[in-house]
């Protein structure tokens, strides 16, 4: 376990705000998570003001200000088959294994699943958290279950699918687990033989065109990757973690009543009501592409709020502020971050 006292966060995170840590921990294993938890002689690094938290590579964070407590960065390593079967495989993975590898690992080998979600940045340990999802998936369908250390009872334990709570961005994680978990590990299951998952219109019109009516795994990432990198900022460029606001449900009679005023607007049936892709309700607003100094609105995509570096984390906060109220006067619709704020609220 390795502890680096005020130390720099820039580097931790996708958005790249030059932003510290009281201490910075690197945890490797499970003897390290025991360690930091268990061992008397860590007990300064739990007993600072903001706490402790975890992060896996940053990039659905968004720090405000110093954070007066302990980052634990989780650097756990490790794919392991643990079963197979004819038409499944059984995967164990580390958490701090990079998220984007396991997928193209996995289909290297021939298992299916995940080929949706190529190059979501990001670790393994965090997919769970917000279940990351893209292009008609989500990955707690691959997800059998999570292992994590327990705060509460300060043990192992294994957390079924079905106790995770998943939803739509959502998890026991960034709930009631919230301060209360640090996931270790995540099990999941791969197919061998895959049907490919094209619902999303120009991925499967991608295939459409080329006249292949089945394609591999590999070949749907391939896609995949190239419509990300043709609509989205890499962050290793120009900051960002990725979507700011989550795209808001709103129902059915106050969706009938925005379409009476604004006949296009696109809408998404789902279990809880109408989905509206919040990036248009931005657009519509008129931010797309917009600059205020080191900050702004992705000119690409308006849902992703972008660094341009030098900038600062009040910068970015006051232009989220602006937006979520220009949407809210405009539509009457609450825009919620997708992105986790640490430090003050928005
Ligand atoms: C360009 C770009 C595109 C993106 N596209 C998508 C997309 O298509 N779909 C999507 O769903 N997301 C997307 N994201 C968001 C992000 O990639 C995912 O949320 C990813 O899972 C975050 O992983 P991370 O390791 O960086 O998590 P971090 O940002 O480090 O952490 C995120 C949250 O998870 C918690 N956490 C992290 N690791 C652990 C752990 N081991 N135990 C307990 N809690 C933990 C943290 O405390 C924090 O609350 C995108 C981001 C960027 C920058």
């Amino acid at each position: 376990m390795k502890v680096i006292p005020q130390a720099s966060l820039r580097t931790y995170h996708t958005f790249g705000f030059e932003i510290t840590a009281s201490y910075l921990v690197i945890i490797e294993s499970l003897e390290d998570v025991r360690s930091m938890f268990m061992d008397p002689m860590n007990s300064d690094l739990l007993s600072l003001k903001d706490g402790w938290m975890v992060i896996g590579e940053g990039s659905n964070l968004m720090f405000t200000r110093h954070f007066e407590g302990t980052v634990i960065l989780m650097r756990i390593q490790g794919i392991e088959v643990v079963k197979e079967d004819e038409r499944y495989v059984y995967l164990e993975v580390g958490a701090g294994e990079h998220w984007h590898n396991l997928v193209r690992h996995s289909l290297s080998k021939g298992w299916g699943g995940l080929e949706n979600l190529s190059l979501i940045p990001g670790s393994v340990g965090a997919a769970p958290v917000q279940n990351i999802g893209a292009y008609g998936v989500e990955v707690e369908a691959y997800i059998v279950a999570v292992d994590v250390y327990d705060l509460m009872t300060r043990s192992l334990k294994t957390i079924g699918h079905k106790e995770c709570m998943f939803g739509y961005r959502d998890s026991l994680f960034k709930r009631a687990g919230r301060d209360r978990f640090i996931i270790t590990r995540v099990s999941f299951r791969l197919e061998k033989v895959r049907t490919p998952v094209l619902d999303y219109a120009p991925l499967r019109e991608l295939f459409v065109s080329t006249g292949i009516g089945h394609p591999s795994p590999m070949a749907v990432s391939d896609a995949v990757i190239g419509i990300r990198q043709s609509k989205l900022p890499d962050p290793a460029v120009v900051g960002n973690a990725g979507s700011f606001f989550k795209n808001p449900v709103i129902s059915k009679i106050e969706l009938e009543g925005l379409q009476a005023l604004y006949p296009n607007i696109p809408y998404y049936p789902v279990e809880e009501g109408m989905k509206i892709p919040a990036g248009w309700l931005i657009e519509q607003c008129g931010w797309k592409g917009f600059r205020a100094g080191a900050v702004g609105c992705y000119h690409k995509q308006a849902l992703v709020l972008v660094h341009f570096g030098g900038g600062q984390p009040a910068d970015l906060i006051d232009l989220a502020r602006r937006i979520r109220t220009s949407v809210q006067v405009r539509f009457s619709v609450h825009l919620e971050a997708e992105v986790n704020i640490v430090g003050d609220r928005l």
